[in-house]
């Protein structure tokens, strides 16, 4: 039942795996919540196993061809503290249990006044004979939609208060990718899901859908001077592009290259600034704080940004280079 909008293959190897977690978690007395147990610990697995695909791949890209080399690295405990907490709490929990819920509750409001649910295959149903077709639309639609979140974040001035945690970075690495303001994160994910349930994303697809952008994410974080080709690069974020992103001088609004996963999007709207060198990354206008503060010091410095540009009007902050 729950699995109804999968794809039947995939569905039954996901059934296999879960009703095996379930009898050891029923073997270890969580019988009575083995089944939800059991969802838990099969997504917070997957999010695990992404993360650590991510780090064997990023791991030598930055030893062996960093792009830079600092004097003095800075503690990443806070960053590996929000990569683990989005992996084992937030992915499960939103990706999951949240977009399931709401599927079935809106299909089965839909199907109560004979509503057909919209969904990408209904409008080409040659897409259900083509189902990795169909996963890459619905994923590039829910990284359009991320695009223009991003890009509003950067010019509604509350909305970058908290997203500034994310760009108060100054020693950009793979494991920046999630350090993230959970107010932030809360509206990431309400707008992926709204998205994902108006185009008809199957409840089993979601998730793996965010551990694309997750993966893709980390890539282009990394410290690397490795480069996707010219081709490449215009099609997807590397870690340049996504670095300029991330440059002094784009903090804030007048931003450039918002995309997630597809640097399409800014080469469409014309905010793709490509052949950029920049190095250095940050937001001088961040409190120490938010820069090298642990998690929950970096949370409340993100309020209080929050509230000081949300007094100061509705633009974000001209960005500043000291
Ligand atoms: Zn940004
Ligand atoms: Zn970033």
């Amino acid at each position: 039942m729950w699995m109804r909008h999968a794809n039947p293959l995939s569905a039954a190897n996901v059934d296999c795996i879960l009703r095996t977690i379930q009898s050891s978690l029923a073997r270890l007395g969580f019988g009575p919540y083995s089944h939800a147990a059991s969802l838990w610990v099969f997504f917070a697995g997957c999010g695990v196993a992404e993360l650590s695909i991510s780090f064997l791949i990023c791991t030598p890209l930055e030893r062996f061809w960093p792009l830079t080399n600092w004097p003095k690295r800075n503690s990443i405990a806070a960053d590996v503290a929000y990569a683990f907490f989005v992996r084992i709490v937030l992915f499960p929990l939103i990706a999951y249990f949240e977009f399931h819920w709401l599927r079935q509750t809106l299909d089965g409001f839909l199907h109560a006044r004979a509503i057909t649910p919209l969904s990408l295959t209904e409008l080409i149903p040659k897409l259900a004979s083509w189902p990795a077709i169909a996963f890459i639309a619905n994923f590039a639609i829910l990284d359009l939609a991320d695009y223009w979140r991003h890009r509003l974040s950067h010019r509604i001035g509350w909305w970058y208060g908290i997203h500034s945690l994310h760009h108060a970075e100054e020693q950009l690495t793979f494991w920046s990718d999630d350090r993230s303001h959970v107010l932030e994160d809360a509206i990431t994910y309400v707008w992926l899901i709204a998205v994902g349930l108006a185009i008809g994303v199957p409840s089993m697809q979601f998730p793996f859908l965010i551990l694309c952008f997750r993966f893709l994410g980390s890539i282009s974080h990394a410290n690397t001077r490795v480069g996707y080709g010219w081709l490449g690069e215009h099609i997807f974020v590397s870690p340049q592009f996504h670095r300029t992103h991330h440059a002094l001088r784009a903090a804030g609004r007048r931003s450039c290259n918002f995309g997630t996963a597809l640097s399409l999007w800014d080469f469409s709207f014309r905010t793709a600034r490509f052949r950029d060198h920049t190095v250095e990354t940050g937001d001088a206008g961040a409190e120490p704080a938010l820069v090298n503060g642990s998690w929950g010091e970096q949370q409340l410095a993100g309020f209080r940004r929050m509230a000081r540009l949300a007094r100061r009007g509705k633009k974000t902050p001209a960005p500043r280079t000291t």
